[in-house]
């Protein structure tokens, strides 16, 4: 508990001054508000859209679902709250995962402290209050001793600078940015750029109601089936009949999901051909992303990846009718080191007759038209087009901001050459600033919900133990976060994840540094982030309370 309560707004110069800001109102702005309001804090929320819910709320293109199961992308936190809840698909989609947030933010009372349509423009550390100065489009000048970014790592949309852009004339839709209203296809000739996740969803769908779907591709990415579907009463009972065992068993998982299933330990490079066909084939049928458990060296070995890109290869080839088409749709790169996809017929899309894939890889978009699409020498005509052109990920809803720290540091002017962390929590400058799933932490590369559970109880411990201990602030020091970042690259480097241009380093988005930016592996995480609280906030600084 605070020693004395800190929401006042002062009528002398207008600043509401608060424990904690903590911004963004999606999975992890929620359970942070839930936990720090439980320590007794004044805490507000600011949030940009107009409803909670974060990624779900602004990803309502068709088909968008989750692809860590829905007994697994949950909270974990209430038991109360896992054991009511009833999925009714074995991956929710986006409206059932919108409902679920904002049932969780009615059941704990969060809405009276968050401001929704409220962006946050800028974020400043004052030293000599030891304190936050955050500023909002509206106008809202708040203080706080804590300053929390739960920004998300996927919520700042990447739209390339085509040329030509403004000029077409119909409707254009990013699938990071859907209308609530939902858009009907129908009859009309759609254009879509880009082949990541969200166009893997959306393309199916989009197709079954287009009069014509054309698909832009410059990376094919791997898909596996989702095999999703109506999720049974009885496997739903017998996960909550042990769910706190189920997660902890997850938690102990290289990703933090998929325990059902067995992530083998033994080397695809010493099984039989029998032995990889027989594993493969048995993971293809099941759907989801477990396929990548099926040997132990998949993402340490090339010549283990390949035996799995093999196979995928030849799904493409068995499914998709056109062998050109197939070929265009075989990606090259190491299975997994971009986003593994979990479709529902994806490939089966491209034997439909008003569907067709252009191949941009070696002439990218020449530029928008007022009709449409000018690539490969040709005008493509749409009615609309759909950007399916991903996130400027982990940093980007960061950097839209000005955030500065101790003595003006700008956090985009420090990140400049890649984001340097420790922990993927904090960042040296920046005392009493907390980025939860930042850049250097599992994250993206994991089931996001236990990371953002694990991240927010970490914080909200953190906060505990420097009231109860009258300390005023903590950071990291610079010698702790160099070694943060060092280990972060080298164990990257142990792994076939930088080896292809994904978003995970960056590559999506022109100009943005070349860093591997999530960290690989869940509980070697988690215990690196326990032993650092055993040893008193080993590689932290902290400063006894100020006078001010
Ligand atoms: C289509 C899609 C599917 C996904 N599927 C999965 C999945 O299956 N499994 C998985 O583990 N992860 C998945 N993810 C990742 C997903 O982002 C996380 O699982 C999780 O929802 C992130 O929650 P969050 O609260 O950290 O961030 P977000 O949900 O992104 O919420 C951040 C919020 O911050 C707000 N915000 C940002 N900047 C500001 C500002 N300056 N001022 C005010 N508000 C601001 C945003 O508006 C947003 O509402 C998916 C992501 C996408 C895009």
């Amino acid at each position: 508990m605070m020693s004395e309560p800190r929401s006042k707004t002062s009528a002398a110069d207008n600043v509401r001054k608060l424990d904690a800001v903590i911004v963004g109102a999606g999975f992890a702005g929620l359970y942070m508000l839930h936990k720090l309001r439980e320590q007794g804090m004044e805490v507000l929320v600011l949030e940009a859209a107009d409803g909670v819910g974060g990624t779900w709320y602004w990803n309502r293109y068709p088909g968008a679902r989750c692809d860590v199961e829905s007994m697994e992308y949950s909270y974990q936190f209430s038991d109360e709250l896992q054991q009511q809840w009833q999925w009714t698909e074995r991956y929710a989609s986006q409206p059932e995962i919108l409902k679920y947030i904002n049932h969780v933010a009615d059941r704990f009372d969060l809405r009276r402290d968050i401001k929704l349509n409220t962006q946050v423009s800028t974020a400043s550390y004052d030293e000599g209050t030891a304190s936050w100065s955050v500023n909002t489009n509206n106008g809202d000048e708040l203080s706080a001793r804590f300053c929390i970014m739960a920004t998300g790592c996927l919520s700042s949309t990447n739209l390339p600078k085509f040329k030509g852009l403004d000029d077409f004339t119909g409707p254009t839709y990013h699938t990071g940015q859907w209308p609530h209203a939902g858009v009907d296809f129908t009859g009309l000739r759609v254009g879509i750029i880009g082949t990541g996740s969200s166009a893997v969803q959306a393309i199916p769908i989009i197709a079954e109601q287009a009069k014509h779907l054309t698909v832009f591709q410059r990376t094919p990415n791997y898909s596996v089936p989702a095999r999703n579907g109506p999720l049974p009463l009885e496997v739903q009972q017998s996960i909550k009949a042990e769910y706190q065992q189920f997660r902890k068993t997850n938690n102990q998982m290289p990703f933090a999901f998929g325990s059902k299933y067995n992530f083998r330990e033994d080397a695809a490079t010493e099984a039989t051909q029998e032995e990889l066909r027989t594993e493969y084939e048995q993971r293809w049928r099941t759907g989801g992303l477990p396929f990548l458990g099926a040997f132990g060296d998949l993402l340490f070995d090339m010549g283990a990846n390949d035996t799995a890109g093999d196979f995928i290869r030849n799904k493409i080839h068995e499914t998709v009718q056109d062998t050109a088409v197939a070929e265009t749709l075989s990606p090259r790169q190491v299975v997994g080191c971009k986003r593994l996809c979990a479709d529902t017929n994806y490939y089966e899309t491209y034997n439909r007759p008003n569907v067709t894939l252009v191949d941009i890889s070696g002439d990218p978009i020449e530029c928008i038209t007022p009709d449409g699409v000018r690539a490969k020498g040709e005008n493509f005509e749409f009615d609309c087009i759909v950007f399916a052109t991903g996130f400027d990920a982990m940093t980007g809803a960061l950097f839209n901001m000005d955030i500065r720290g101790r003595d003006g540091l700008e956090l985009r002017e420090k990140w400049s050459a890649g984001p340097r962390t420790y922990l993927g929590l904090t960042t040296a400058g920046f005392p009493n600033f907390f980025t939860i799933s930042g850049p250097g932490s599992p994250s993206v590369l994991t089931n996001m919900l236990p990371s953002i559970e694990q991240h927010v109880e970490w914080i909200a411990d953190c906060v505990a133990y420097l009231q109860s201990n009258d300390y005023a602030s903590i950071e990291p020091s610079s010698e702790a976060e160099d070694a943060w970042v060092d280990h972060v690259n080298a164990v990257a480097d142990t792994t076939l994840y930088p080896t292809c241009n994904s978003w995970y380093l960056g590559a999506n988005v022109p100009g943005k540094p070349r860093v591997f930016m999530p960290y690989v592996g869940f509980p070697p995480y988690v215990e690196k982030c326990n032993e650092v609280v055993a040893k008193g906030y080993d590689g932290f600084k902290l400063s006894a309370v100020s006078q001010a």
